[in-house]
């Protein structure tokens, strides 16, 4: 059985803290592999090192069994009103356990170690794929992503419950979610590889001078992912139903392109056809999980301009002088807008303006702003910022 703790190096010198996750899913191993490799080349390094790194297993259970889960997803878990409900639980299942021993971890690393913090969460995927980066869409984010030469996925959050980066995106920290390839391909392991030591550099725990193999990385991720680097959002998922019997069609990658009406997948006898003309995400090809695929669309140069210019100048402070807009507290986390109101405004604009749409009652649409509670100011020294 793995260890919680893969590896750890404190440095001694002041300097950013990186903490790498792998094996949040336990038939993903391939970044349980990388960060085994990577700690090991580290230690020779060690002298050309500055702040902290972490290296630490996710779900010990499942990677033991080779399962995605025992009982439940443990990256769907991370809500807040679910964590205060393991709280104070009595008996916790399997995934619960790995859920509180992970957090333990989080918050010493948070109370102990100086900032400015890294948090990058390693995956595989059940189909073939370009390696991707997944982020919640705040600017710190997106900027800390655009280092690498590999495509990236905004709002994925968006449409899943209680992933761990949601949680510590809402803490203000970057959170970086990087899916290396196909499950037990070693490629998923090499790229793994790559991104860890590209992300040490980015972050400027090791310079790139100190690092010869710096080329070598960054060309590996470049070559893996094609002319694939722009930034994509995610327009429509496919939501498996409880007890739906669904099978995506085989030989779908994950980045390739389809037209509209295009058969993808079947569903309890029929077909499911392609919603839009876009590129497929993520197709299923596992027994576990609900998401049967997703479709993606890549954000025009010029949107993704104005959205960091009108989260800049505040935008949103304007919004809430029309009728109909409001902020639901005095925090300014949370938009409250009525329904008859939000006809007149489409979902685009309020993504340019860093919101989150999610919970809708009878009356009103709550918008949740991801920009809020990002601690910018811990990265604006930042060189990458
Ligand atoms: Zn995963």
């Amino acid at each position: 059985m793995v260890d919680r703790i893969i590896g750890k190096i404190e440095t001694g010198k002041p300097g950013p803290t990186v903490v790498f996750f792998a094996g949040i899913h336990g038939n993903e191993v391939a970044g349980v592999f990388a960060l085994e490799k990577v700690f090991g080349e580290l230690d020779k390094l060690n002298a050309k090192i500055r702040g902290k790194i972490y290296g630490i297993c996710g779900n010990l259970k499942a990677l033991a069994s080779n399962k995605r889960y025992i009982k439940e997803d443990l990256n769907r878990l991370w809500t807040k009103s679910n964590i205060k409900k393991i709280a104070i639980k009595e008996k916790l299942s399997d995934e619960e356990e790995e859920l509180v021993s992970l957090m333990v971890i989080l918050e010493k690393i948070l109370k102990d170690d100086p900032g400015p913090y890294y948090f990058i969460d390693l995956h595989t995927t059940s189909s073939k794929t370009l390696p991707f980066i997944t982020i919640n869409d705040a600017l710190i984010n997106r900027k800390f992503s655009a280092n690498f030469p590999v495509p990236v996925i905004l709002g994925i959050e968006e449409f899943l419950d209680g992933p761990m980066l949601s949680y510590i995106n809402q803490l203000g920290y970057v959170a970086i979610g990087f899916e290396s390839g196909q499950h037990d391909e070693a490629i998923s392991i090499t790229n793994n590889i790559a991104f860890i030591f590209l992300t040490l550099v980015f972050a400027r725990l090791i310079k790139k001078k100190s690092l010869p193999e710096f080329e070598v990385y960054f060309n590996q991720l470049k070559d893996a992912s094609g002319d694939v680097s722009e930034i994509f959002e995610i327009i429509y998922l496919y939501r498996i139903q409880n007890g739906e019997h669904f099978k995506m069609l085989p030989g779908f990658e994950s980045f390739e392109s389809v037209s509209k009406g295009m058969p993808l997948a079947m569903s309890d006898g029929f077909t499911v056809e392609s919603q839009y003309k876009a590129r497929l995400f993520m197709p299923l090809y596992q027994k576990l999980g609900d998401d049967g695929f997703f479709l993606i669309r890549s954000i025009p140069y010029f949107a993704l301009k104005l959205s960091s210019f009108l989260r800049k100048i505040k935008f949103d402070n304007l919004l809430v002088w029309l009728p109909g807009i409001q902020w639901e507290s005095r925090e300014k986390e949370i938009l409250r807008v009525d329904l008859n109101t939000a006809k007149y405004f489409t979902g685009p604009l309020f993504h340019l303006l860093g919101y989150r749409i999610r919970v809708m009652d009878e009356n009103y649409l709550r918008l949740y702003n991801r920009e809020h509670a990002a601690k910018t100011e811990m990265y604006r020294g930042e060189k990458w910022y």
